[in-house]
């Protein structure tokens, strides 16, 4: 467990697994630490959503690019420890990270790249009354399985971006989908906000959702009209609240280090990844620099930049960009059957 790895990374989603592939293609020592019992990040929030903006990949599943990210991840082998929170950070004398988990570990490292997104995500709720409950039954904050949807009646509560993603994703399959949101005008892709407003699902601006009721089941739930005050019953099958998520940061807050913070989120840094910590690099959603793409497309970027900046910090004397791939020895040694044939024909 106490080899010194010359890369750790934390977090395991798009920018953290690009970040473990880039590490390898750049012969780096490699660790990679997740809380969550598989690969993938946030796209476990999404398995059956569809996702259009990764440049050259058609539309995909969040599940089938999870899948390929992973396999991508561990082309190199690196070292992977899955169900660990990283809880602190600190430097000892000779430089060296030293990462300790909740189960108390400690991991050795000579860089980190964080690529821990929002932190440790909770999604916001609003305190139903049998919320416990019915969160085992129709009440969701996020959709796994599309097919639970199918033919009913899905009540939406927000109306953000992933609300917008959610209410379009569902509005040709299910029987009806209804949104209720605060505001009066929502919020998101202007050309998925058009799709909405032009499908069949029906927005009910300006309300919000005040309780559920029902035995095993929501069966209806209780709306409240901001601005008369009013109050009505909706007939629902499912309920999805998509009010944003809280963040724990305790891993920024416990260490000794001194993490900067982004005004708006996130961390503070450059493109290149570097951050307020030598020697610590960031990337994805985590990091915050002017121009920064909160997108997967972005996270690639990112992970490759903070992989080139670890890869200096470890060899000063390294290049200090990788070459392009069809390059790589390691790659070409691993492709072996592929470049012989390719070179035949
Ligand atoms: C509903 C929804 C739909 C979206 N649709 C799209 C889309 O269509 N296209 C697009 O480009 N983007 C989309 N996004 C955004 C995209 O998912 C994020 O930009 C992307 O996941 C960021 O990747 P990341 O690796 O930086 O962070 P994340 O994917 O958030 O991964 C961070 C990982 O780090 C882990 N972690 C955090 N703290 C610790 C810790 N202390 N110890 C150990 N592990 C830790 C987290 O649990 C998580 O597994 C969508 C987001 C949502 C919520």
């Amino acid at each position: 467990m106490n080899d010194c790895y010359d890369v750790t990374i934390i977090g395991a989603g798009p920018a953290g697994l690009f970040s473990a592939f880039y590490a390898g293609l750049r012969q780096m020592k490699t660790k990679i630490i997740d809380n969550h019992s598989t690969l993938g990040g946030k796209l476990h929030v999404y398995p059956e959503k569809m996702i259009w903006d990764v440049g050259g990949i058609t539309p995909i599943l969040g599940e089938d690019l999870m899948l390929q990210l992973t396999e991508q991840a561990q082309t190199f082998d690196p070292t992977i420890i899955l169900e660990k929170t990283v809880t602190k950070i600190e430097q000892s004398e000779n430089q060296t990270f030293k990462i300790t988990t909740n189960a108390g570990e400690i991991h050795l490292s000579k860089t980190v790249i964080l690529a821990v997104g929002g932190g440790i995500l909770s999604p916001k709720k609003i305190g139903f009354s049998k919320e416990e409950h019915f969160e085992k039954t129709n009440l969701h904050y996020t959709v796994d399985k599309l097919a639970n949807f199918r033919d009913k009646t899905v009540l939406i509560s927000g109306g953000g971006k992933s609300a917008v993603d959610w209410a379009n994703t569902l509005e040709p399959i299910a029987k009806k989908v209804i949104m209720t949101y605060r505001k009066g005008e929502l919020t998101g892709h202007e050309a998925e906000i058009q799709r909405l407003i032009n499908s069949s699902a029906e927005i009910i601006y300006h309300t919000e959702i005040k309780d559920v009721e029902g035995d095993d089941y929501i069966e209806r739930a209780i709306i409240h009209q901001v601005e008369t005050d009013e109050r009505f019953h909706l007939e629902v099958d499912e309920v999805i609240i998509n009010h944003g998520y809280d963040r724990d940061n305790d891993l920024y807050e416990q260490s000794p280090l001194e993490f900067m913070m982004h005004e708006q989120h996130g961390l503070a840094g450059s493109a290149y990844g570097d951050i307020s910590v030598p020697g610590i690099f960031a990337a994805g959603d985590s990091l915050n620099y002017n121009g920064k793409l909160h997108l997967i497309a972005g996270a690639f970027q990112d992970a490759a930049n903070a992989v080139n900046r670890a890869k200096q910090w470890v060899e000063p004397d390294a290049d200090k960009v990788a070459m392009v791939s069809s390059h790589n020895a390691l790659l070409k040694e691993k492709n072996k059957p592929l470049f012989e044939q390719l070179s035949k024909q």
